[in-house]
This record gives structure tokens, sequence and C-alpha cells, in this order.
């Protein structure tokens, strides 16, 4: 959580010491990279980006658990729920219900697919003109703000902003509210972490560098393992890292673990340590765990698909349906961004959130009419 605040703590220094005090050190460096390196751009936020992906070989995603800017704002969203109780979010947060999409790679890929798209556009209109300068783009570009205007420059309509306190706080909060559904929003209704473990489209180019370096360090087995599961009850990612480190050599190879060592916190007995150390061989008899794969299913009687211990949740809608929120969150998301790229994530996640919500009451009210009229 340090950490995290420190990040966010860097990342005010930088814009107040560019945009208030003049001094420049390097440029944006945030979402900018992915769209700058697949213009051939190297600027700060491009080797940001290459920076994390190597990072992998040897952390994992320890970058988003320890770094990632929005993964603060996740845990800032997560605090702010609890301390201010709101029941809703306790109930989800006291078992660590965590409700996830059977199509959340689409999602993902989709998101990230969306989001490139001005790029693919720009690199076939103009082709690929590769250049280097590391304090390109400002740090606000793409914000609210941006160039004196409140969106970018393809939204359907507009205002300026001024250089005032009044129009300052304006574009604040407009940035603000994009980081509430993104982090309150989808951890009230999906649980915590929600964005991680859904939506994330930088997820798509993380997982697949994982598991590949030998010293890649892992959440493992350094000690004898009681099989209590409360890591795997702990793990915001909803694996089931008990039966990871049981079957995987002691070793938790899943690759959505983002290293937020919540799993370390829970165990009491300080079975796990992070490390690319061989594991201690598990010798203390345990009930072996079924080897089903992670978030493989039951199905309870109200029809949510879970796993007996809530690892992951499963909405009771069928896989076209699931199929279909997830265009109609990206087509959504699409035509939000007109506003500016950030502005994808309110209209996918809203288009996202209405579109189940609304398949869900129309499946349980067909349901009950069913029962009432025997069929
Ligand atoms: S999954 Fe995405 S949002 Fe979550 S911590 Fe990682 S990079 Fe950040
Ligand atoms: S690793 Fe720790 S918390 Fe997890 S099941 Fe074993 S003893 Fe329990
Ligand atoms: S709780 Fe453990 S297994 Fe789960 S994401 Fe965090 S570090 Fe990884």
């Amino acid at each position: 959580m340090i950490s995290l605040a420190a990040v966010h703590a860097y990342i005010a220094v930088h814009l107040i010491s560019w945009h208030v005090f003049g001094i420049e050190i390097w440029g944006k460096t945030a979402m900018m990279g992915v769209p700058s390196l697949a213009k051939g751009w190297i600027n700060a936020a491009s080797i940001m980006v290459i920076l994390i992906l190597l990072s992998i070989f040897i952390f994992g995603r320890g970058f988003c658990g320890w770094v990632c800017h929005m993964r603060g704002a996740i845990e800032f969203a997560d605090w702010i729920l609890r301390k201010l109780k709101v029941q809703q979010y306790l109930n989800v947060r006291e078992r660590n219900v965590l409700v996830n999409t059977q199509h959340r790679w689409l999602l993902r890929v989709g998101a990230l697919f969306v989001l490139l798209l001005p790029v693919i556009i720009l690199v076939h209109n103009v082709g690929f003109t590769p250049r280097v300068d590391v304090m390109s783009p400002p740090p606000v570009a793409d914000l609210p703000g941006y160039e004196g205007q409140a969106f970018a420059k393809t939204a359907p309509f507009n205002f300026s902003i001024q250089a005032n306190w009044h129009d300052f706080l304006l574009a604040f909060g407009l940035a603000v509210f994009i980081q509430f559904t993104m982090s309150v929003v989808l951890n009230l209704r999906y649980g915590h972490g929600a964005f991680c473990r859904i939506l994330c489209p930088y997820a798509t180019m993380m997982v697949p560098l994982m598991n590949i370096s030998p010293v890649q360090s892992k959440i493992t087995r350094v000690a004898q393992c009681t099989g209590c599961r409360d890591c795997s009850n702990a793990c915001p990612q909803g694996i089931d890292v008990s039966r990871e480190i049981f079957h995987f050599n002691g070793k938790v190879i899943n690759r959505e673990c983002i290293k937020c060592y919540a799993c370390i916190d829970a165990c009491d007995d300080h079975v796990l340590r992070d490390t690319s150390a061989p594991a201690v061989a598990q010798t203390d008899r345990l009930k072996p765990y079924e080897k089903r794969p992670w978030q493989q299913e039951l199905v309870r009687k109200d029809g949510y698909r879970t796993d007996a211990r809530h690892m992951q949740v499963y909405e009771p809608l069928g896989p076209v349906t699931d199929f279909l929120s997830i265009i109609v969150a990206l087509v959504a998301g699409g035509i939000s961004s007109r506003f500016g790229g950030f502005w994808f994530y309110p209209g996918a996640i809203f288009a996202f959130i209405l579109f189940r919500d609304a398949a869900l009451r129309s499946s349980r009210q067909i349901a009950k009419w069913q029962g009432q009229h025997k069929i």
C-alpha cells in the first residue's frame, strides 16, 4: 500500500513540477506507452512499458501489485467502500466474492483493440513513422483539460478549459469520474479488483510472458501447509493458492497472480514467500485437492456458478448473453472513447453492467413466469 501510494505521490510531483513550475523532466509515463510503441515512438511511456514487460521475467506481475497506479485506485476504492461501510460491498468483501465473466479474455483483447484503433488507422493512413522523443507527450496528454479542451478533438461536443481553479477542478473531476467507474463501480458490482480480473487490456500483454523465465519469482511454499485455505479465500484474483501449491511443486503458477501478497498476509503459518527458489516439499499429509482447473465451477441452487469456496462466481448468464454483453460493452466503449481514450472505460463499464443486469432481470422474470405457468 505504501508503494502504491508512493506511485501517486510521484504522479502528483511530476504533474506539478511540469505544469506549475515548468520543470520538464520527461514525458507522460502511463497508458500512452502501448499506443506509442504501436506507432514506433520511443518516449518515456513506451520505455516504461518495455521495462514493465521485461520485469515479468524476474518478478512476474509484480508491477501490478506494487506499481500500477490503477491498482492503487482499486485498493483505495476498496478501503473507502469498507470505511464507509457500504453494505452491498461489505457483503461481497466479507466472503471475497469475485464475479467474473466466462469471456473475460474477449473483453480484455477487445478493449486493447478498441484503444489501439486510432493508432491502427493512423499507421494505415500515414504509414509507420518511428521517432525518439522522451519528452513527448506531456504528462496530462489524453486527460480531460489537455490542449485547453474538456474532451478530445474527436468528441461530438466540447468546451474549453481555462487556466483557472474553477476549470482545473472541473477537468480534475472528469478524470476522477473515469477513475471512479474503473475502481469503485467495478469493485461494487463485481468484487475487489474487478478491473484487473475482467477488463484491463494490459493483462493481455503480460499474461503470455508469465512462467517463461526460470528465474521468475513466484508465490512459493516454504514450510508445511495445513490446507486451511485462508490464502485462497484472501486472493483478490480468485486464485486457489492452496490448490496451486499442492499441485504445482509448491508454486503458484497461475498467470493472473499480481503479487499483491494478500495470500502471504493471510497465512498465519508463514508458509508462503515470493521467491524463485524451489519450494519445500510437502511431507505432512493433506487431503488431496481435486485437480480441477482454475475457475471450474459448481452450480449453486440459485443458478450462480461458483467454486465451493467463492473463488470466482459466474453470473447465471448463458454463453450467448455473456458474449453479447461484451460486444455491447466494446461498442459502447468505442463510441465513448471519441471523447478521449480513457472515456472508453466509463462507456464500456456502464454498458456492460446495464446490459447484464437487464439480462439477469429478464431471465429471472422468464423463470418466474415459467414457474407460475408450470412450463
Ligand atoms: S491488471 Fe492492469 S490495472 Fe490491474 S494492476 Fe495489472 S496493469 Fe494495473
Ligand atoms: S498456505 Fe497457509 S493459508 Fe494457505 S492453505 Fe497452507 S497453511 Fe493455509
Ligand atoms: S493473493 Fe497471492 S496468489 Fe493471489 S494475486 Fe495476490 S500474490 Fe498472487
